[in-house]
């Protein structure tokens, strides 16, 4: 199997030696490398700069969770120096998903500028983007559009299907993670959402299922193969076709060989 896990944290990694030899073994041939802030962004250069298999991809970019505005012109500056080294500018966006975030206009305000000053840099390094836009679905949408970005990715899609359905015809990517196993709001976006315009990854490390019942797993990218395969039981199509729209996807979306 080869099969590219395209949203990855890997400098969060509590182990990364041994995740990215589990990755190998598994099929796993290249990794998204998504970065959160400055410091992340310069670890995540550095993981690519030293890592030979799998074949590491850079993203660089500031979390709407991670916003930090007295950082924001050193990491595009770090981003300008580094231009041939990247495939996208992420992880990106608006997070409004909880209500002291929705309450606070001056911390959205600071999620907004961060986000449409990266936007404008990825338009002009003529990078694809990658978007984190829980609870700001919309927001998100509609600021890439206006701006008139045209590689466009809505990481770990669970929104709503009105916009989703704008998101296919603005000709822009989904992905999903391994919550497309058991999550109803995964699984209702996955339904909906055509193939040839989806990738699969797993926001390593995040944590998914059940931590009390041992069902639970601390992802890895290895866990791409998770999603690929709950991907296919719930949209019954063979794993070997859908890997292979899924490959192609990813390399045509990132511009990778
Ligand atoms: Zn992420």
């Amino acid at each position: 199997m080869k099969i590219i896990d395209t949203h990855a944290h890997l400098d969060q990694l509590p182990n990364l030696d041994q995740a990215l030899k589990n990755a190998a073994s598994a099929g796993v041939e290249a990794i998204m490398a998504m970065s959160m802030d400055l410091a992340s962004c310069k670890k995540s250069l550095l993981i690519k700069q030293t890592t030979s298999q799998p074949k590491i991809y850079l993203a660089m970019g500031m979390h709407p969770s991670e916003v930090n505005l007295a950082d924001l012109d050193a990491l595009i500056l770090l981003i300008k120096e580094n231009r041939n080294q990247l495939n996208a500018i992420g992880e990106i966006g608006l997070d409004f998903w909880y209500k002291w975030v929705r309450k606070d206009e001056a911390k959205k305000d600071e999620q907004r500028q961060v986000f449409h000053r990266l936007l404008n840099l990825a338009k002009e390094l003529d990078l694809p983007v990658v978007i984190h836009s829980r609870g700001a679905w919309r927001e998100c949408f509609e600021t890439a559009q206006g701006l008139g970005l045209t590689k466009v990715n809505f990481h770990w899609y669970s929104g709503p299907l009105d916009v989703l359905s704008d998101i296919m015809l603005a000709g822009y990517f989904v992905s999903t993670s391994p919550s497309v196993a058991f999550s109803p709001q995964s699984r209702e976006a996955m339904s909906h959402a055509a193939i040839e315009q989806t990738l699969i990854e797993t926001d390593c490390p995040v944590y998914f299922g059940n931590r009390d019942d041992g069902t639970g797993f601390e992802a890895e990218p290895k866990d791409v193969v998770r999603t690929l395969k709950a991907y296919c039981d719930l949209k019954k199509i063979e794993e070997s076709v859908a890997l292979n729209i899924f490959n192609q996807n990813a390399k045509k979306f990132f511009g990778i060989t």
